[in-house]
């Protein structure tokens, strides 16, 4: 590959923060807020022009990992604030029931309104929000970051910070900073899909179908408990999908899809399309959205031609850009092991508790066989937030040290949202009295969380 040297320039130092975080995405926004009611002074930046991440970028089919497998909760503290608030705006029902029985409960949103309350709750907070502004270069020394270059439309500048906290899901700014890395770039991660929504669809008749084919869907409950429903959640239609490749209406092999219904009872969000792609690649992320919009049509086709209540359907959205289940992983002061979560361990230093199932998807294969169900809570130890050097800078989010499957199981909105809740926290404190994020006392940090209603025992 050809090289240049890019000439050095001198840019301006635009303002001073205890703590800065990079990406307003599931667990940014809520570290930010948690950095700020702690007290510091919070500067958030994010690439896009919207808060809210994979939530509102993937019209995501619902926010999950809130409750254990025995329907206790595990999820607390800002994260059920964000969902009260949600409720308070008619932006989600709150916790409803999985007809699945894939886990307890979930919370649906719309997705609109959900950007909307959540940049209300980040700005209200007294968090400056930065949107437009991608993160290109970490200042750091031998020891410790001290800030970051972001580039946007009014050009390159600079920012400082006590102490940064990586809410990207791809770890970029660890990666910028030098911060070692569990994963490698050509490791076979979890695909990349894009999320579609379809209107017009003819529920009554559509219930009457899977009541007549029930063995074609898992079902948590009987079919005459969803009708009249709002948020049908359905798994399955594998007969049909293979039925639809075999005649080459897809170009993909499926056994399954999630389809969640809304408030409306008239659409329902697809969670069908896959593309095998490295997200931390330009080039292949131009591809996936090409090949997964080509998807999406197809899956439209699918669904009038094959299931019976769809005949009329019509896209009524798609989300705005592909979503990246797995990339990055910073190789942490402790990496979350897959037997942590088999066992329900937790630790002395847990910060946030997960429970969901290791929801693995396999970028070559037809179905979702290889998930596996949590039996119990388990404890996300601080540690796993602390690359092993620099000093000064966390992760919360999707890009935690944990091996593949124990990710598959954090990676969830939820979990996401309480590591979040303790990364921010975590930075607040190690801020104000001048403490290495490192050695940060972990009694005063649990406590602190506690006192904000996180929930950290099972
Ligand atoms: C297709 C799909 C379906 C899913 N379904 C569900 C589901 O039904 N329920 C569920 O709970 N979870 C689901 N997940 C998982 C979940 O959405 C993610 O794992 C979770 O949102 C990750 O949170 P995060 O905060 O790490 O990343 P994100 O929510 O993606 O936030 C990262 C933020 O950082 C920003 N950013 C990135 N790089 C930079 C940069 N250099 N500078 C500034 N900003 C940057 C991004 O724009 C984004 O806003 C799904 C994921 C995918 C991909």
């Amino acid at each position: 590959m050809r090289t240049m040297i890019e000439p050095a320039r001198e840019i301006p130092v635009i303002d001073d923060h205890a703590v800065i975080v990079v990406g307003g995405g599931t667990a940014g926004m809520v570290a930010a807020v948690a950095a700020a009611r702690n007290g510091a002074k919070v500067l958030l930046l994010e690439r896009s022009g919207f808060l809210g991440g994979n939530i509102a970028t993937q019209l995501l089919e619902h926010s999950a990992g809130w409750f254990d497998a025995g329907g206790a909760p595990i999820v607390g503290g800002l994260p059920e604030e964000l969902v009260r608030r949600l409720m308070a705006a008619g932006a989600s029902p709150g916790h409803v029931r999985d007809d699945t029985g894939y886990t307890r409960y979930r919370v649906p949103v719309n997705h609109e309104a959900f950007k909307s309350v959540v940049t209300a709750w980040v700005a209200e907070a007294g968090v400056t929000v930065r949107l437009f502004t991608p993160v290109c270069a970490v200042l750091r020394d031998t020891r410790a970051v001290s800030g970051v270059i972001v580039e946007n439309k009014s050009g390159r500048t600079a920012y400082t910070a006590r102490v940064l906290v990586d809410c990207s899901g791809d770890a970029d700014a660890a990666a910028l900073a030098g911060c070692p890395m569990l994963s490698k770039p050509d490791d076979d991660v979890q695909p990349i899909s894009l999320l579609f929504k379809i209107g017009g669809i003819d529920y009554p008749r559509l219930l009457d179908y899977v009541a007549e084919s029930a063995t074609h869907f898992k079902l948590g409950v009987p079919v005459e408990q969803l009708r009249g429903e709002p948020y049908v959640n359905l798994w399955g239609f594998g007969p049909e999908l293979r039925r639809a490749f075999a005649d080459k209406v897809l170009s993909f092999e499926r056994n399954e899809l999630h389809f969640a219904g809304t408030v409306s009872q008239s659409d329902a969000i697809i969670n069908l399309t896959r593309h095998a792609a490295n997200g931390t690649s330009a080039e292949q992320l131009a591809e996936a959205e090409i090949a997964l919009r080509r998807q999406v049509l197809e899956g439209l086709r699918f669904f009038r031609r094959y299931v019976p209540g769809c005949a009329a359907v019509f896209l009524s959205a798609s989300a705005a850009s592909v979503g990246v289940r797995e990339t990055r992983r910073i190789l942490g002061l402790y990496e979350l092991t897959d037997d942590d979560i088999r066992s329900g361990r937790n630790f002395d230093d847990a910060i946030a508790l997960g429970g969901f199932p290791m929801d693995s998807h396999d970028p070559r294969g037809s179905s979702l066989d290889a998930t596996e169900h949590v039996r119990q809570a388990y404890g996300i130890p601080y540690r796993a937030l602390i690359p092993r050097e620099p000093d000064g800078i966390l992760v919360a989010g999707r890009c935690i040290s944990a091996e593949r499957r124990a990710l598959a199981s954090a990676r969830i909105t939820g979990t996401c949202m309480a590591m979040g809740q303790a990364a921010g926290t975590a930075a607040a404190l190690a801020a104000a009295g001048n403490h290495s994020t490192r050695t940060l006392d972990i009694t005063w940090l649990r406590a602190t969380l506690l006192a904000q209603g996180a929930i950290l025992r099972h």
